[in-house]
């Protein structure tokens, strides 16, 4: 199953959009099928899930971090992943930053935005993004690279659409702004339901999770 959902979904993708595994849940052999079958970088939602998964998989992949990160998870989550997705405050970001220097290496980060401004959301506002990329290019271990959005949950992706083409906008706006230090290049935006959407918005990230791996909720019920 995870073969064919892999195989149909990267067959459709238009180029230069990159797909990434939203593995929460998952067992490591799981993740190791979808990348026998031709994931490139798999999302992991939790620090200590994702060690776990490491210790199996290893660099076949590439490691996006996409959950909320806790301040004291940084140090154990640079070592493992690649992009940090979730970046969505200053002190968040210092920490990354300093653990960076530690580790003697850059990390690309996102920042998460609230599109929909949902309090029980966590990222930053759309209205408080610039200023914010704007006091993070200053660290010199983490590499500002784009933004990454969720949005409201829906039913019909169509209703989703007005987040993800509100993202877009702050990111063209930021590019734009040429700040030094800043690389505009990420905009992660859709999930199993939404992607195609998100694509026709600008979306170069795709994030899927059970459209790959079957639907959750043996577990967390995520
Ligand atoms: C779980 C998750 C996804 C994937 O969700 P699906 O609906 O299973 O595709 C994408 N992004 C984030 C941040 C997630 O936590």
């Amino acid at each position: 199953m995870v073969k064919e959902n892999v195989k149909s979904i990267l067959s459709e993708l238009p180029k230069g959009v990159e797909l990434v595994a939203a593995a929460k849940t998952r067992t490591p052999q799981e993740i190791l099928e979808a990348i026998e079958a031709g994931i490139k970088i798999i999302g992991e939602n939790y620090v200590q899930e994702a060690e776990s998964a490491y210790k199996l998989v290893g660099n076949k992949a590439k490691w996006h971090f996409i959950g909320h990160l806790q301040k004291n998870k940084v140090r154990k989550a640079v070592k493992i992943f690649d992009v940090i997705e979730t970046v969505d405050s200053l002190g968040l970001a210092q920490e990354i930053d300093k653990a960076c220097l530690r580790e003697n290496k850059v990390m690309p980060v996102l920042i998460e935005v609230n599109s929909g401004r949902e309090d029980q959301k966590f990222g930053v506002i759309p209205e408080d993004i610039e200023q914010f990329v704007k006091e993070m290019s200053v660290l010199k271990n983490i590499k500002m690279s784009g933004l990454m959005t969720m949005g409201p949950m829906f039913g019909d992706p169509e209703d989703a659409r007005p987040y993800f083409v509100e993202t877009q906008k702050v990111f063209e706006k930021i590019k734009a702004l040429g700040i030094p230090n800043v690389e505009m290049k990420y905009l992660s935006m859709g999930m199993s339901n939404s992607y195609k959407v998100a694509i026709e918005e600008g979306a170069n990230i795709v994030r899927i999770g059970s459209r790959i791996f079957g639907k959750r909720g043996r577990v967390y019920g995520l």
